[in-house]
C-alpha cells in the first residue's frame, strides 16, 4: 500500500473546534499511528459568509490541547502547503475550467431570484429542489463569451441517468441515483471553491490515501467520485464514522449540547480522558477494556470494526471517565493540573497539600475549588445557620486551643472527648464543625483538612462566628 495519509479539514465557522471534528480526528490521528502514516490539518476556509474571526487558531490550538499533533498543517507547513484553502484559490479554478473545456461542468448564469422561482415551483410540484439544468444548453462558446461580461458559477455536470457507487470502508456499497444529484455548483460567483470542488481537489494534490469524516458527509461523495471520475484521478479509500448522538438518540446540536472544545476545557476536563470516552464511541477494544491510551488504541484500531450507526455521547460516562483518570495520576501531576486550571492566585505548595483529600473525590478539575476553596479563603456563607450554636463551638474553640500536636488524630480525638462530654451525637457535632470550619455540609475529611489549614485558621473560623 502507498502512504497513508490521512486529514481532518476544519470549516472555521463555529466558535472553535466541534466536538463532532475532535471524534473525527481522533479517528484520522489513530488510523495514521496504526499505518505509520501522515496525519494532516487542512483548514476550510472558502465559505467567505460563515466565517468566525480567530476560529482557525482557536481550532488549532485545540488539537494541540488534545495532543492530537498533525504532520502537515497551515502554521507547521508541508510539502502539499499551503494547507489554507484561501490560499490556494488559482488551482480550484484552474480544474474547474479544465471540467467545463472537457464538458463535465458548465457556466451557469443563473440570477438568485431565478433560482428562487424555480425552487419554488419545484416544491409546489413536490419535486427535488435540485438545479434544473437550464444554463447548460447553453452553446460552449456562447457561455465563454458571457462569461467574460457576466456573473457566473461554474456547475458539475451530472448525467441524467445511471447511478454513481462507491465503497465505504465502514458501511460496504453505497449507491446513489445521478437524477438525484445536483448539478452542484463547483466554484462560486467570488470565485471560491464550493466544498465539493475544494476537497476533491485537495484530497487528490495532497495525496490523502484515505478520507476518513462523518456520517453527515455521505450524500455529498457522489458527487466527489464524479469530480475524480471526470479528472482522471484515482478514488481515496472513503470511510464514514458515526454520527455522535445524545441518549435519546437525537443528533448533538449546538443549541442542545455543549459541542466546542473550549467548553469541556473549561469544564476541567482532561483531554485524555476526553479522547478515552470518544473513542469508545462506536469501537471497543478487543478486550473490552474502556480505559486505554492512544497508542494502545492505535495498536488495536482497525477502521473497518468502527459501528456505522450512532452512539450515545453520554456526558455522564465522560465524568465517570475523567475522574478515573485523574485517580490514576500522580499526586504531583494533578497538582500541576489544578494549579493550571485555577491559576496562580491560589498557593500551589497548598493545592498540593490538598490533594490527598480531594483525589478521589473529583470528577473534573472544576470541582476541585467548589470543594476545597475554603483551604485558600475563609467561608464567606455557611450552608446551616450557626447563630444557635455560638456556645458549642466556643467550646470547640477552647478545646482545640489546648491541642498542641496539631495533627489529625489528635484533633479528631479532642473532638471526640469533646462530642461525648457535651453529649451530642457525632453526626450533628461534627456537622456543626464542618460547616464552620469550610462552609459546607460536606467536605473533605475534615480533621485532616483542619490539619491542613493550620491551627491558627482553625481558630480563626471558629472565633469569627462564635463571636
Ligand atoms: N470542511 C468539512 C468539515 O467542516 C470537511 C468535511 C470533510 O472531511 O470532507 O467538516
Amino acid at each position: 500500500m502507498n502512504e497513508v495519509r490521512v486529514r481532518i479539514a476544519p470549516s472555521p465557522t463555529g466558535e472553535d473546534l466541534h466536538i463532532g471534528n475532535v471524534y473525527t480526528a481522533l479517528l484520522n490521528y489513530i488510523f495514521a499511528k496504526k499505518n505509520k502514516g501522515k496525519f494532516i490539518v487542512r483548514i476550510e476556509d472558502t465559505d467567505r459568509t460563515r466565517l468566525v474571526p480567530g476560529a482557525e487558531q482557536r481550532i488549532l490550538q485545540s488539537l494541540k490541547w488534545f495532543g492530537l499533533d498533525s504532520d502537515e498543517d497551515p502554521d507547521k507547513g508541508g510539502p502539499y502547503a499551503p494547507y489554507r484553502q484561501s490560499q490556494r484559490l488559482d488551482l480550484y479554478r484552474q480544474y474547474a475550467e479544465k471540467l467545463v473545456e472537457t464538458g463535465h461542468a458548465y457556466y451557469s448564469f443563473c440570477t438568485p431570484d431565478r433560482l428562487d422561482e424555480m425552487r419554488k415551483k419545484q416544491q409546489e410540484k413536490k419535486e427535488p429542489t435540485i438545479y434544473d439544468g437550464l444554463c447548460k444548453k447553453i452553446p460552449k462558446n456562447e457561455a465563454l463569451a458571457r462569461s467574460k461580461k457576466e456573473k457566473y458559477v461554474i456547475r458539475l455536470n451530472v448525467p441524467d441517468v445511471g447511478t454513481t457507487e462507491f465503497t465505504d470502508l465502514v458501511r460496504g456499497k453505497i449507491s446513489f441515483e445521478n437524477r438525484l444529484l445536483d448539478d452542484q455548483v463547483l466554484l462560486k460567483s467570488d470565485g471560491y471553491p464550493t466544498y465539493h470542488l475544494g476537497v476533491v481537489v485537495d484530497d487528490y494534490l495532497m495525496k490523502i490515501s484515505h478520507v476518513i469524516r462523518a456520517e453527515e458527509w455521505i450524500s455529498s461523495t457522489p458527487k466527489h467520485v464524479l469530480i475524480y471520475q471526470y479528472l482522471g484521478w484515482p478514488l481515496p479509500v472513503f470511510a464514514h464514522g458515526p454520527i455522535l448522538r445524545n441518549p435519546d438518540r437525537s443528533k448533538l446540536s449546538k443549541r442542545k449540547n455543549p459541542v466546542w472544545a473550549s467548553w469541556y476545557r473549561k469544564q476541567g476536563y482532561l483531554p485524555e480522558a476526553i479522547l478515552n470516552f470518544l473513542a469508545l464511541m462506536g469501537w471497543s477494544m478487543p478486550d473490552g477494556r474502556e480505559i486505554f491510551s492512544l497508542t494502545e488504541m492505535a495498536e488495536n484500531f482497525r477502521l473497518e470494526e468502527v459501528k456505522p450507526a450512532g452512539p450515545t455521547f453520554n456526558l455522564e460516562k465522560l465524568d465517570w471517565l475523567n475522574g478515573e483518570y485523574m485517580r490514576k495520576m500522580s499526586k504531583a501531576a494533578l497538582q500541576t493540573k489544578i494549579v493550571e486550571f485555577i491559576g496562580d492566585k491560589y498557593s500551589s505548595d497548598l493545592v498540593g497539600k490538598t490533594i490527598p483529600l480531594v483525589q478521589e473525590r473529583i470528577k473534573k478539575l472544576s470541582d476541585y475549588l467548589p470543594l476545597a476553596g475554603f483551604f485558600f479563603n475563609s467561608p464567606k456563607d455557611y450552608e446551616i445557620d450557626l447563630s444557635k450554636n455560638r456556645s458549642l463551638l466556643s467550646n470547640i474553640h477552647q478545646k482545640l486551643s489546648a491541642v498542641s500536636d496539631w495533627k489529625a488524630d489528635s484533633i479528631g480525638k479532642s473532638m471526640q472527648d469533646l462530642a461525648q462530654e457535651l453529649k451530642i451525637p457525632n453526626s450533628k457535632f461534627f456537622m456543626i464543625l464542618r460547616v464552620a470550619v469550610t462552609g459546607k455540609k460536606i467536605s473533605p475529611p475534615l480533621n485532616e483538612s483542619m490539619e491542613i489549614l493550620g491551627k491558627d485558621e482553625t481558630l480563626s473560623r471558629l472565633s469569627q462566628i462564635s463571636k
